[in-house]
């Protein structure tokens, strides 16, 4: 989609701190960080939210690949949290569906429930 952010960073018309690509995924260094690991995964295509994403395969594949780049790529071993944000209501800012994975959080990032 030519006027989506996420889309420009997969093209590489916006630069970007990558740390993992592949056919349908790419994962890159999230430009504001809240942990000290804070990168996001997005699919090659371009789906805006969560909610849009009704194919179970899909979202399957999307999920491995999420566990692939914190265990695999960033050795994340002492654990990470992910976190999908669901349209403004769920504070998502960027509408290319986007999982973040913080790492080393030490439970900072916990939400209070
Ligand atoms: P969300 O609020 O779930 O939509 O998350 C969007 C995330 O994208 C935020 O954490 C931003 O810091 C991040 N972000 C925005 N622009 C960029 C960029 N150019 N490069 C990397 N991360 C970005
Ligand atoms: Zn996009």
């Amino acid at each position: 989609m030519s006027d989506c952010l996420f889309c420009k960073i997969i093209a590489g018309d916006i630069p970007s701190g990558k740390v993992y690509e592949d056919d349908t995924v790419f994962a890159f260094n999230d430009i504001h960080p809240k942990a000290p690991t804070h990168v996001l995964v997005i699919p090659k295509t371009h789906i805006p939210t969560l909610a849009d994403a009704e194919d179970p395969v899909f979202l399957g594949a999307f999920m491995e690949k999420v566990n692939h780049v914190a265990n695999d790529v960033l050795k994340l071993e002492a654990g990470y949290r992910v976190v999908i944000n669901v349209r403004e209501g769920g504070g998502q800012e960027v509408f290319h569906l986007h999982a973040h994975i913080l790492g080393d959080t030490s439970g900072k990032t916990k939400l209070p429930f």
